[in-house]
């Protein structure tokens, strides 16, 4: 029998699954399609290589999080650094976010000029560098008392950036600039957007600081793919097997009984590494069923439409552009498209010398499952083409020098990933901690990680959550 068995071999699967084998338990992962990754992941389409969702890799710098998980498990992923993070473009704008930050005014100036902008900007930095070098909280939820003591790690932060907790972000920005241009705030609603899930009118100012100051630190591409990174962090596991679905979990009074298609595995405790929002269907047990159902209501059925290209261009191209309408596009949620071209000297993903290109728009689930199969297809074949029309047009890409393009919606993520929701829970002041799944729950055995619980999306903020894991089992 298997100590722990980890259902879903995304960032938080695999995160979790190298720190407790670097702890010496007895792990198996367990991953339905035949590579590692999730949203993470990295797939092959037409002999070609595509990220599947994530393109940047965040939290690698000296003190960051995902740089402490590396260290831990002992792996080093080929990275390199990308500077500036991203550059974005708004109309006939054009602004690199660089990580050395009057290097970035200086273009920022130049595109929105304001007197305002150095004292905000190093604001923004100050919060970062202060949350960076902070011990980390811890969160519980396996009863109510574990819950209130977990709190009460919060409250060095609390007591640290407690101005900024209060109110929203476009409150806060508003009151600092006291004029702030639609465009200007375009600008900062997008690139909040893409870290917290969510507007500035939705947020506090301490997580918008967070999501515009990522860029300050160094962040990083990964070579041959993100699912590589996925591939190195679970290399030293000894159980670790792809293409093996879960079909169906019983829980017994001391074990679990996991349901694949060639065999039951035995585990005392299981780790859930798949989105709280589509996990209910593999369990009939009571306990569990409910516990899922708890936090049914914090679905905002919030998801991705991604497009795939693949260019023949010898022209250079920056690692990740962010690119800013005026207008939302229709079946669409957001103003802004995150575009990431795959490096030239990366030979996996830039094979026969063609980029690789993922562009990813904010989507909302209900769009795409409320049309009839073949509005389906006309409407993503539509979107498909706006979108590498104005990626075309921003950057100058003659149109046939496009050699492959097709996109997947959150129909197509329900079907290889068994989620249609995709981003997590926004870090929103309706999602506030004691309202939110944690990492253990009540339940005997029964453990989350992942995007849907603490401490939400994206590489930081999935390990974040598997360290707590990590340490809630210690301490148990
Ligand atoms: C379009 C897009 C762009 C993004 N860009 C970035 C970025 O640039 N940088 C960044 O840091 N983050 C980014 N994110 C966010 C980040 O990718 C996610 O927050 C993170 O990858 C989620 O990880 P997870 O562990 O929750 O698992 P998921 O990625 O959801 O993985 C769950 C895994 O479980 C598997 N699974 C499901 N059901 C079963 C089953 N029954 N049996 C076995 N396995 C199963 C799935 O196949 C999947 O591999 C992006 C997300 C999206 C959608």
């Amino acid at each position: 029998m298997k100590e722990f068995a980890i259902i879903g071999g995304g960032i938080g699967g695999c995160a979790t699954a190298a720190l407790l084998n670097v702890q010496g338990h007895n792990v198996v992962l367990l991953e339905k399609e035949p590579y590692l990754g999730g949203c993470a992941s990295t797939f092959s389409h037409r002999t070609h290589r595509y990220n599947t969702g994530a393109t940047t890799i965040s939290g690698c710098h000296e003190d960051g999080v995902v740089k402490a998980l590396f260290d831990k498990v002992g792996v080093r992923p080929r990275l390199i650094p990308t500077d500036p993070g991203i550059v974005i473009i708004q109309g006939r704008k054009q602004i690199a976010r660089y990580s050395e930050i009057e290097h970035f005014l200086s273009e920022l100036q130049q595109a929105h000029p304001h007197p305002g902008h150095s004292e905000f900007w190093h604001l923004v930095q100050s919060i970062c560098e202060a949350f960076y070098t902070m011990q980390m909280p811890y969160y519980s939820n396996a009863s109510v008392l574990k819950k209130v003591i977990s709190l009460f790690s919060f409250s060095p932060l609390l007591k640290k950036f407690w101005p900024y907790l209060h109110g929203n972000a476009r409150a806060f920005i508003e009151e600092f600039y006291k004029d702030v241009t639609p465009e200007y705030r375009d600008f900062l609603d997008a690139q909040i957007m893409i870290v917290a899930q969510d507007s500035s009118e939705k947020v506090n100012f301490f997580t918008a600081a967070l999501a515009l100051g990522y860029t300050f630190k160094q962040t990083h591409y990964p070579l041959g793919g993100m699912g590589n990174v996925c591939d190195t962090l679970t290399s030293k596991l000894k159980d670790r097997r792809s293409s093996c679905e879960v079909n169906k979990v019983e829980r017994r009074k001391d074990r679990y009984l996991l349901h694949t298609a060639k065999e039951i595995i035995e585990a005392e405790n299981i780790i859930m590494g798949t989105s709280h929002y589509e996990s209910k269907q593999w369990f009939e047990d009571k306990q569990i069923t409910s516990y899922y159902k708890r936090y049914e209501k914090r679905n905002n059925h919030q998801s991705a439409f991604v497009l795939y290209l693949r260019l023949r261009s010898h022209k250079s191209f920056h690692h990740h552009y962010q690119l800013i309408a005026k207008e939302k596009l229709p079946y669409t949620l957001s103003k802004a498209l995150f575009v990431s071209f795959s490096d030239p000297a990366d030979t996996q993903m830039s094979a026969d010398g063609h980029y690789s290109i993922t562009a990813s728009i904010h989507t909302d689930t209900r769009f795409w499952s409320a049309l009839e199969p073949f509005a389906y297809k006309a409407q993503k074949k539509s979107l498909q083409e706006l979108l590498k029309t104005w990626i075309c047009d921003t950057l100058c890409i003659d149109f046939d020098d496009i050699v492959d393009a097709f996109s997947a919606t959150p129909h197509t993520f329900g079907r290889y990933l068994n989620r249609t929701q995709l981003g997590g829970n926004a870090l929103n002041t309706d999602n506030l901690l004691p309202f939110l799944p944690s990492n253990d729950t009540p339940i005997a055995g029964f453990y989350q990680v992942g995007d849907t619980a603490y401490a939400a999306q994206g590489w930081p903020g999935v390990v974040m959550g598997a360290m707590n894991l990590s340490r809630l089992l210690n301490d148990a």
